[in-house]
């Protein structure tokens, strides 16, 4: 069955519910972030749910925050742990196991820190009107899926609930986050992305593109990598194997359901639900892309 909605009683005060999360607060320095099964495509959220889809977005995060901490020591993550707190019913506790974390409360810095390693996407289509992507002149004569020269950084705004994120420039990101921080957020975003680049591609899977969120730690001045992180909801994960150039590529992420609702006319409308097809091969991308990664089934990795 898909988890689509938490049912936590008053057990602990609910502070926000977003596409796909709900955030509640443990104490006044720590959250719980639990991923349901919602999964939202065109910014606007199915019907129904995909199964086991929170349990890998958060066990993939979880597997990414440790990684990432071992090959970049000087990063800090939001990341506290896998346990559920003992406040919670017995009932809510087997359904937030493996689906919930731990966090750090922190500051959210409102830009969505997207790094492009392949052209793809909107980028894709930019390039092919200007040969601009995010305002920068790109070097001539790039094919579809083509790696860039070097990641780039292509911030754009957070958008609330419903509205849609804009592209912007890293000036306008400066502006809105201050010049300090924005220089910070690029920096981690690019090192994290090619950090996690490499280690992916050697397993099979090309990260294609990816979007951060950063926190701010009030009483250390320090910039934290916060939200879910490298996962198929924040990524573009093609298939190493049969990757190729000038086309479109095979992937282990929402590409699959975004083509479906494309084709059935179904883009953007509200209240869709998905086919039983769709959420079975969703389903099962998800847990592929999660055994890929981490080198673990997901029953594994649950049991
Ligand atoms: P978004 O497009 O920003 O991800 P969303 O509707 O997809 O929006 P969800 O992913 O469902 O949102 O919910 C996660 C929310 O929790 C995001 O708004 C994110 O900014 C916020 N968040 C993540 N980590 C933290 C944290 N450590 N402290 C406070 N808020 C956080
Ligand atoms: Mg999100």
């Amino acid at each position: 069955m898909a988890y689509t909605t938490a049912d936590l009683g008053a057990s602990l005060p609910l502070l926000a519910s977003g596409k796909v999360r709900e955030l509640y607060e443990v104490d006044s320095k720590t959250l719980l972030f639990v991923a349901s099964d919602r999964i939202s495509a065109y910014d606007v959220i199915m019907q129904n749910g995909v199964p086991n889809k929170g349990k890998v977005l958060t066990l993939m995060t979880a597997f990414w925050f440790e990684y990432l901490q071992k090959q970049i020591p000087v990063l800090k993550t939001h990341f506290l742990g896998l346990k559920v707190p003992d406040s919670v019913s017995q009932q809510a506790q087997e359904q937030l196991r493996n689906r919930s974390m731990l966090v750090r409360r922190l500051k959210i810095f409102p830009v969505e820190a997207i790094v492009r390693g392949y052209i793809t996407g909107s980028a894709w289509s930019s390039y092919k009107k200007t040969g601009e992507v995010n305002g920068k002149k790109m070097p001539e004569g790039l094919r579809e899926s083509q790696e860039f020269p070097e990641p780039i950084y292509t911030p754009s705004t957070k958008a609330e609930l419903g509205q849609h994120d804009e592209n912007i420039s890293t000036e306008d990101a400066a502006k809105i986050v201050g010049e300090k921080y924005a220089k910070r957020i690029e920096q981690l975003s690019l090192q994290v992305y090619s950090a996690a680049k490499e280690y992916a591609k050697q397993r099979g899977i090309i990260i294609a593109d990816t979007k951060f969120e950063f926190g701010l730690d009030e009483e250390t001045d320090e910039v934290v990598l916060v939200d879910e992180v490298l996962t198929p909801d924040s990524s573009r994960f093609w298939s190493a194997q049969t990757y190729a150039l000038g086309q479109s590529q095979e992937s282990f992420d929402k590409q699959y359901l975004r083509d479906w609702l494309t084709k059935n006319g179904l883009k953007g409308k509200e209240g869709v639900e998905m086919s039983e097809e769709v959420v079975k091969n969703t389903s099962s991308k998800y847990a592929e892309a999660f055994q890929i990664l981490t080198g673990k089934s997901l029953e594994e990795a649950t049991r």
